[in-house]
């Protein structure tokens, strides 16, 4: 199977590199060629354009950062879809929404182009490990032929089809909203706990023995608790683009959203104060800031 692969970043690039170590043959584009630069030692050909990276390719996946670069890709100028032969899959696992495959399968239906969504949970860590999570919506037959390429990318239970075509997109940006809701949650009870008194550590030990307890908690926010490490591997503006995105659907859908309302506008304050490319966990410090307390762990004692 001959792969292309367009958005070399944090996630496409580990994603890219895992894909070539696996033996696939493999078209790479970026706009910024340095992105490139170890796939390309590994053995990827190096594509000028999107239209390039698909030319006679199997099944080209995006990994890019929002809705508008997925369109500039398709069918802006060299764009992906043209060059997308009968019988190609085109996957897009950036978290994303339907608009712009729901038009490319339109267009591309008629010459036998298949498209999937199969956007992925598990942080630059998991793309490096080839443990992503991944969710795809499309049709089955579809699916259980690029499943092999999945299984490279993510843990094969934790590789599903989530239903037709957008709910793999959807299914992403639930995750996204409930974790970062998790984050707000979190925060305010950190800060309201341990400004009354109580050490963090403590607290944190209480929570976990109860029904309050969370991944989060336990797992997510340990390398804040532990290091100050707010996670720059994920960008505040992505995580904003996704929070955005989340509350488009639930204004599409019809369903009122005010807590997702509430914690979109937390996330927009810390990047308006930490900037774009602040860390994803970085709205916890706005709590630090206003208690001036950093939610920092003691060191364990030798
Ligand atoms: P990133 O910004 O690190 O990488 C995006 C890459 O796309 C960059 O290399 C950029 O140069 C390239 N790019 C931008 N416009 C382009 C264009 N027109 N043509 C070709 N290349 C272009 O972003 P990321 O963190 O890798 O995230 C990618 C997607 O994955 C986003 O949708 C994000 O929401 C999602 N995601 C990220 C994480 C994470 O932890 N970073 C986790 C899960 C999902």
């Amino acid at each position: 199977m001959r792969l292309g692969f367009i958005g070399l970043g944090n996630m496409g690039g580990p994603m890219c590199r895992n894909l070539l170590a696996a033996g696939y043959d493999m078209a790479v584009h970026d706009v910024r060629r340095a992105a490139a630069a170890e796939a390309e030692r590994m053995g990827a050909a190096w594509a000028a354009t999107p239209a390039e990276a698909g030319a006679g390719r199997d099944v080209v996946i995006t990994m890019l950062p929002t809705p508008q670069h997925v369109e500039t890709v398709l069918v802006g100028p060299g764009g992906l879809l043209d060059a997308l032969g009968r019988g190609a899959v085109w996957v897009d696992m950036s978290t994303s929404v339907p608009a712009v495959a729901d038009r490319v399968r339109e267009v591309a239906a008629g010459r036998g182009v298949h498209v999937l969504d199969a956007p992925v949970s598990g942080m630059a860590a998991g793309a490096r490990a080839g443990t992503l999570q991944i969710f795809v919506g499309g049709e089955p037959e579809v699916y259980e032929r690029v499943r092999p390429v999945f299984e490279v990318l993510g843990d094969s239970d934790r590789v599903m089809r989530v239903g037709g075509h957008g709910a793999g997109y959807t299914v992403k940006l639930m995750i996204n909203l409930l974790w970062f809701a998790h984050l707000v949650a979190t925060c305010e009870v950190l800060a309201i706990g341990t400004s009354s008194g109580v050490e963090v550590g403590v607290l944190r030990d209480a929570l976990l023995a109860s029904p309050a307890a969370s991944n989060f908690l336990d797992r997510d926010m340990l390398s804040v608790l532990r290091d100050g490490d707010y996670d720059d591997s994920f960008a505040l503006a992505l995580a904003c683009k996704d929070l955005g995105l989340a509350n488009d659907l639930a204004r599409e859908v019809k369903v009122p959203a005010e807590l997702a309302a509430l914690v979109e506008q937390v996330y927009r304050r810390a990047r308006r104060s930490y900037g774009d490319l602040a860390g994803e966990m970085t709205p916890i410090r706005l709590w630090e800031d206003l208690t001036e307390v950093p939610l920092r762990l003691e060191p364990q004692g030798v």
